[in-house]
């Protein structure tokens, strides 16, 4: 790949990421603040993003699993903490006992696992009511963990995004699981936990997709700023004639005469058929709509209202997260995730 230039890119803001990740720890109040940076960094590039956030300040990242882990490792600063979220499988304990990494260990049967190989600290889940990871907060919790050194106890809110009573029926559970499993930190909230009330902070905040431009709680628009925008390339330029359709199964068919640009980006680049008809992209802000349906790797776009544009040309690709979610079917999460490996990913 030596020199390639891929023909679709994401332009990556640094400010952005930094300004959203200084608004997050405001917002944390006296409990410092974390990143989410699972999943590549929601598809941004974890190493980028860990690299800008530690210099920022932040000391505490959370991924998935330990191949994500082996892969940050080398980047950790000193003072810098990384947990793995899935914990520890069978699988993992070579890797994980060597690690500077900690497991969030998940089950009873992590908690054996660990307590049988040694003393390395380590986080703890504790499920408050989502079902799906974690210690149940039913059970003894504070027997099953007795004798762990555990750094942080988390547990993880199912419906921050709305104000719904499960949220403070999570919070007072896990207050009740703090009082009686003793840890250096407590940690409930994610991006939308965030803009809850103080009464979620706790003394750790795990931000994921508000740090990427996400915008995850109404409290948060106006503060949250953009850092992604996919470009792609024009790989050719036709001329629609009235009549004509365009893409697989002809769903689109021309009234009148179109100028059309077909761009290098499709659905293997998460570019998901949901914009077929509803997507857009745009130069100098003047909206060019996607006709027809997206491809595999190629999508048609309306471009009479800039006729100059010629193969080879580049274009921004509609990427603001709240209304590309709303023209696409498609939640925040899964825009950001989507994004595959073939973007080159240049960070301004
Ligand atoms: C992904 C994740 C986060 C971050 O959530 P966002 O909604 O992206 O802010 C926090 N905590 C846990 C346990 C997670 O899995």
């Amino acid at each position: 790949m030596h020199g390639y230039i891929a023909p679709l890119r994401l332009r990556l803001d640094g400010d952005a990421l930094v300004s959203n990740w200084r608004w997050l720890a405001r917002m944390s109040g006296p409990a410092a603040c974390g990143a989410a940076i699972k999943a590549n960094g929601y598809g941004l590039g974890a190493e980028e993003v860990m690299r800008r956030l530690t210099h920022a300040g932040c000391r505490d990242f959370f991924v998935s699993n330990w191949g994500e882990a082996l892969a940050l490792e080398p980047l950790m600063a000193d003072g810098v903490r990384l947990s793995v979220l899935h914990g520890v499988r069978d699988e993992d304990m070579a890797i994980a006992v060597a690690s500077r990494a900690k497991p969030v260990l998940c089950a009873p049967a992590q908690v054996a696992r660990w307590r049988d190989a040694g003393q390395k600290s380590c986080d703890v889940m504790i499920d408050t009511g989502m079902n799906r990871l974690g210690l149940d907060w039913r059970c003894d919790a504070a027997g099953i963990l007795d004798g762990l050194t555990i750094e942080t106890v988390m547990s993880h809110l199912a419906s921050a995004d709305e104000e719904v009573a499960l949220n403070a029926v999570q919070r007072d559970r896990f207050a009740q699981i703090a009082l009686g499993v003793p840890a250096e930190r407590y940690s409930l909230a994610n991006s939308a936990g965030i803009c809850l009330n103080a009464d979620y902070r706790f003394d750790l905040t795990r931000p994921g997709i508000a740090l990427y431009g996400g915008v995850p709680h109404a409290k948060a628009a106006g503060h949250i700023r953009r850092v992604v925008q996919p470009q792609a390339q024009i790989l050719q330029r036709r001329r629609l004639i009235a009549g004509d359709s365009i893409g697989y199964n002809a769903t689109f068919t021309a009234k009148q005469d179109h100028e059309v640009a077909i761009l290098n980006l499709g659905y293997a680049d998460g570019y998901l058929r949901g914009f077929s008809g509803t997507g857009a992209a745009s130069v100098a802000g003047v909206r060019l709509p996607v006709l027809g349906r997206v491809s595999m790797d190629l999508a048609a776009i309306d471009v009479s209202a800039v006729p100059g544009l010629s193969e080879g040309d580049w274009v921004d690709i509609d990427y603001d997260l709240p209304r590309a979610s709303a023209a696409s079917g498609l939640s925040q999460y899964e825009l950001l995730t989507g994004l595959g490996a073939r973007y080159d990913r240049l960070w301004a």
